[in-house]
């Protein structure tokens, strides 16, 4: 039997986002892209094309014919490479951790240190993930991740409903070792129809392992569904 993920299209953002103050320098967080890259790594294993929009990054992936990487620097650069891929994209795993503002403007010249305080007025950023969500067809899927402080689960499932993904992988601060930097993560995946999978402290690797495996088997459902004739619901 072929792979569920072969012939599957799968973009997936990594990284952080970098939002210029001036040219020297900008506003960013820790996301270090070990778990995107990781997912990229298995999707690419199991057989899936893979589109890895990343942002500025320390970690690395091997080259390999079915992937492709565009790097960026900014939440918008980010969003207008992926606004090309969305068409032809399959499966799109959001795992960057993109910027939400942006300095409004950015002053052409280094700001200099003369006022013993000054404002940066931010402004929002596109939500690459929600654009993805307004645009997808039945036949796409979408999976995003959710980095909570508290009330994990209610958060997470109103980032399913607002970003219309069918999946999310919820991530919490309050679990040691997991998130931003580390080389473990902690996950509960829920999905659209709120069940939801509670996973250990793992590598990133096996909870990329993980997050692949859930998503292959939305795409069996799918095709399930759509040999039955019942649709996706
Ligand atoms: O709302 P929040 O930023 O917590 O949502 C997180 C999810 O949305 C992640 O999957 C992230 O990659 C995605 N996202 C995005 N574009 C943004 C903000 C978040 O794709 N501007």
């Amino acid at each position: 039997m072929s792979q569920p993920l072969s012939n599957k299209r799968v973009l997936v953002t990594a990284g952080p986002t970098r939002e210029a103050i001036d040219p020297v320098r900008y506003i960013s967080n820790h996301s270090s892209g070990k778990m995107g890259y990781a997912i990229a790594g298995d999707f690419l294993e199991k057989g899936a094309e893979v589109w890895l929009v990343s942002g500025p990054v320390s970690v690395s992936i091997d080259t390999h014919p079915a992937l492709k990487v565009f790097h960026v620097t900014s939440a918008q650069e980010m969003y207008a490479v992926c606004l090309k891929l969305f068409p032809q994209t399959d499966i799109a795993v959001f795992a960057a951790a993109v910027a939400d503002y942006r300095p409004e403007t950015i002053a052409y010249q280094k700001i200099k240190k003369k006022e013993d305080s000054f404002s940066v007025r931010m402004v929002k950023n596109p939500d690459i993930a929600f654009a993805f969500g307004k645009m997808k067809n039945d036949r796409q899927l979408s999976v995003g991740f959710a980095l909570e402080t508290n009330d994990e689960l209610t958060n997470a499932i109103a980032k399913l409903r607002a970003k219309n993904f069918d999946m999310v992988v919820l991530n919490s601060t309050n679990d040691k070792n997991a998130t931003f930097g580390y080389d473990t993560n902690k996950v509960t995946i829920v999905k659209n129809d709120f069940t939801q999978l509670l996973f250990p402290l793992k590598s990133k690797s096996e909870v990329a392992k993980d997050v692949v495996a859930a998503v292959a088997d939305l795409v069996i459902q799918d095709h399930k569904a759509e040999v039955s004739g019942v649709g996706k619901i």
